[in-house]
C-alpha cells in the first residue's frame, strides 16, 4: 500500500470511530436500505484512496481517467469514478478531500479490484469506462472529452464555465468548489460552450448506440442580461438546440440544472427546445441556512421565490420532471448551521415535504469538504444522518407520487434517495 503512505493527509480525527455508529452498524439499523446505497453514500462521504496495485488496474483505453487535483499520485491518474456490482455508482474523482475520516482503500485482492476499511473487503468494484468519442478532436482541435462529459449512464454539457457569484467578494455558495475554481475560464474563449465543437462531438456521440440515455446541461450562474439571468437561459436554448439536430423528434431525453428562472425564462426554456425535465437546486432547506450558504444567490432570488419558480415549473414540465436538492450535510457546517443532526433532519423533511405536496422532486447529494471552498476542513456529519435523509426523502416522494425517472440510476446515479427507486 505503498501509493496510500505519500498521500497528503489533512486532519483526521484518530477518534472519528468511537464517535458514530459503524458502516455495519447502519447495515443493520436500516434493513429496508441497499447496502449498495449505503455503501455509496460512506464512500462519497469518506472518499477514497488508491493502492499502487489498484491504480496498475486503470487501463487509458478503456477507463475514464482524472488528473487530481492534487500531486497525491505523482501526477498519475485516477479512476474518475466507481461502480458497484449492482450498478450503483460512486461518485468520488477527487481523492483528497476528506479530512475528519479515513477515506476507504481500492485496492486489489484475489485478483478483484475491491474497496476495502481496516482491511476488511467491503465489496468489489469497477473503474467507470469511457465512450468512444473521448479519443476524438473537433475539427477546431478541441478533444471531445473536454466538450462532453459522461457517466455510465448520461452524458453532461457544461454551458458556462465560470459562476458569477464568484465575481463579487463573499457571495459564492461556501460548499462549492466548482465556482471557486471555474473564476480561471472568466474571459476565456472557453468560458461557455462552442456550438461547433457540441455540434460535431454530438454526431460522434449518437454513433455509440445504446449507451447513453439522456443528457444534463448545467454550468455556473450568469446573472447579467435584459432581466436578471436572461443570458444564462439564452446559452441553455442555444446549447439545447444544438442537442437537438441530432434527434428526429421535437423532444429529447434532457434535463437542465440552472438558476431558478422565472416563469417567463421557463416557458422560454420549454417551448423553444426539446427540454424535458427541469431542475434548480435550493441547496438547504431552510431560509436561514439558504441565506448563509448561498450568498450570491440570496442577493437575487430569496428563498420564498426560489421555491414558487419551483411550483412555475411544475405546472409547466409537469410532475415529475421538476426537482431540487440540497447539498445534504453543508446544513450543519459552522458556525451558523444547525448544532444537531436530528434538528437538522427534523428541518429538512419537513421542508421536503412541502416541496412534494406542491408537486416537486427530492434530490440530495452527499456533502464531501472540496478543496478550494470555503468550508474546506469542515466536518460532514455521520453515515446514520445521511441514510435517515435517504430514507425520508424516498418515502416523501412515494407519499406524493412523485416518479423518479428523470434522475433515476438509469440517467443520473449521484443520488442515493432517488436510486433507492431500483430495489
Ligand atoms: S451557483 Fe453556487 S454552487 Fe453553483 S457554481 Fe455558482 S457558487 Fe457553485
Amino acid at each position: 500500500m505503498a501509493t496510500e503512505e505519500k498521500i497528503r493527509k489533512p486532519k483526521i480525527d484518530p477518534d472519528w470511530r468511537k464517535k458514530e455508529e459503524s458502516f455495519f452498524e447502519i447495515l443493520k439499523k436500516y434493513p429496508t436500505v441497499s447496502p449498495f446505497i449505503i455503501t455509496q453514500i460512506d464512500v462519497q462521504r469518506r472518499g477514497v484512496h488508491y493502492t499502487d496495485a489498484a491504480l496498475a488496474r486503470l487501463d487509458p483505453a478503456i477507463h475514464q481517467i482524472t488528473k487530481p487535483h492534487f500531486a497525491v499520485y505523482e501526477g498519475r491518474g485516477i479512476p474518475t469514478s466507481l461502480l458497484l456490482r449492482d450498478g450503483t455508482s460512486i461518485i468520488v474523482s477527487e481523492t483528497s478531500t476528506q479530512t475528519w475520516r479515513d477515506p476507504y482503500l481500492i485496492d486489489v485482492v484475489d485478483g478483484k479490484t475491491v474497496l476495502v476499511d481496516e482491511d476488511r473487503i467491503i465489496d468489489e468494484v469497477e473503474y467507470w469506462e469511457k465512450p468512444q468519442f473521448f479519443d476524438k478532436t473537433t475539427s477546431r482541435g478541441t478533444p471531445m472529452k473536454e466538450v462532453l462529459d459522461a457517466r455510465p449512464q448520461r452524458y453532461s454539457v457544461s454551458m458556462s464555465n465560470y459562476c458569477h457569484f464568484w465575481a463579487v467578494p463573499g457571495h459564492g455558495c461556501k460548499y462549492c468548489g466548482i465556482g471557486a475554481g471555474g473564476v480561471r475560464y472568466k474571459g476565456k474563449a472557453n468560458e461557455r460552450f462552442n456550438a461547433d465543437d457540441l455540434r460535431e462531438t454530438m454526431l460522434e456521440l449518437v454513433k455509440e448506440k445504446g449507451r447513453f440515455v439522456g443528457v444534463i446541461l448545467t454550468g455556473g450562474s450568469i446573472f447579467s442580461g435584459n432581466e436578471p439571468f436572461d443570458d444564462e437561459l439564452e446559452g441553455y436554448i442555444a446549447a439545447l438546440k444544438v442537442l437537438g439536430t441530432v434527434f428526429e423528434t421535437p423532444r429529447f431525453p434532457s434535463q437542465v440544472n440552472s438558476t431558478a428562472f422565472n416563469r417567463k425564462q421557463l416557458e422560454r426554456l420549454y417551448y423553444e427546445t426539446g427540454l424535458t425535465s427541469y431542475t434548480t437546486d435550493l441547496e438547504a432547506f431552510d431560509e436561514r441556512i439558504y441565506k448563509w450558504l448561498c450568498p450570491g444567490k440570496a442577493a437575487y432570488i430569496s428563498y420564498d421565490e426560489w421555491k414558487r419558480r419551483l411550483y412555475d415549473a411544475v405546472e409547466i414540465f409537469g410532475k415529475g420532471q421538476v426537482n431540487t436538492g440540497i447539498v445534504s450535510g453543508a446544513e450543519l457546517a459552522t458556525p451558523h448551521g444547525f448544532t444537531s443532526e436530528a434538528e437538522a433532519i427534523r428541518v429538512d423533511l419537513e421542508e421536503a415535504e412541502e416541496l412534494a405536496s406542491h408537486g416537486v422532486g427530492l434530490k440530495h447529494d452527499v456533502w464531501n469538504v472540496v478543496p478550494g471552498s470555503i468550508f474546506w476542513n469542515q466536518n460532514p456529519p455521520s453515515l446514520d444522518y445521511y441514510v435517515h435523509i435517504t430514507k425520508g426523502f424516498y418515502d416523501i416522494l412515494q407519499k406524493y407520487r412523485i416518479p423518479t425517472y428523470m434522475d433515476s440510476y438509469r440517467k443520473c446515479g449521484m443520488h442515493p434517495n432517488v436510486n433507492l427507486d431500483r430495489i
